[in-house]
């Protein structure tokens, strides 16, 4: 195991137990598929687990995963909406974070206190990210593939 669940400031969260290397797979995302339907009858706090992969379909996703928080300055993605992989090296006891927004169109939005200098204070949609982030995580293909679609259309 690359990681344990531990307590944090955000309740609880994924904390690297070695060190993880920039292009390694750490988790993968699974979970049932559930339909918008399904997420718009859940409590705000439930439907926030959904992880949207296309129009009308998203994934419940489950622990562990479920349980990495947000930064705005992540070290991981989540590419080919599959896998959970460090998009920098990350240390043992570092947690493992990633940007909600990667995941993000349709005006979702939620407060962030991950305090890092860039801190953009709200998630919200990837297409509200500056161009350079947007650029920046496209490049380390970790936006989901339904945002992709929707950006090429
Ligand atoms: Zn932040």
């Amino acid at each position: 195991m690359l990681y344990t669940i531990k307590n944090c400031r955000f309740g609880r969260g994924v904390f690297a137990t070695k060190y993880i290397s920039k292009g390694e797979t750490i988790l993968n995302i699974t979970g049932p598929m559930i339909t918008q339907k399904q997420v718009d009858q859940r409590s705000d706090k439930e439907a926030a687990n959904a992880l949207q992969i296309d129009d009308d379909l998203y994934i419940d996703f489950q622990e562990p995963g479920v349980l990495v928080n947000h930064s705005c300055n992540p070290n991981t993605g989540i590419t080919k909406d599959q896998f959970l992989i460090a998009i920098k090296d990350i240390s043992p006891e570092e947690e493992m974070t990633w940007d909600y927004s990667t995941s993000v169109d349709g005006g979702w939005t939620m407060p962030c206190a991950c305090e890092e200098k860039n801190c953009r204070k709200i998630v919200k949609d990837f297409t509200l990210l500056p161009k350079k982030i947007q650029q920046k995580y496209l490049e380390e293909k970790i936006v989901l593939s339904y945002i992709i679609k929707k950006l090429s259309q």
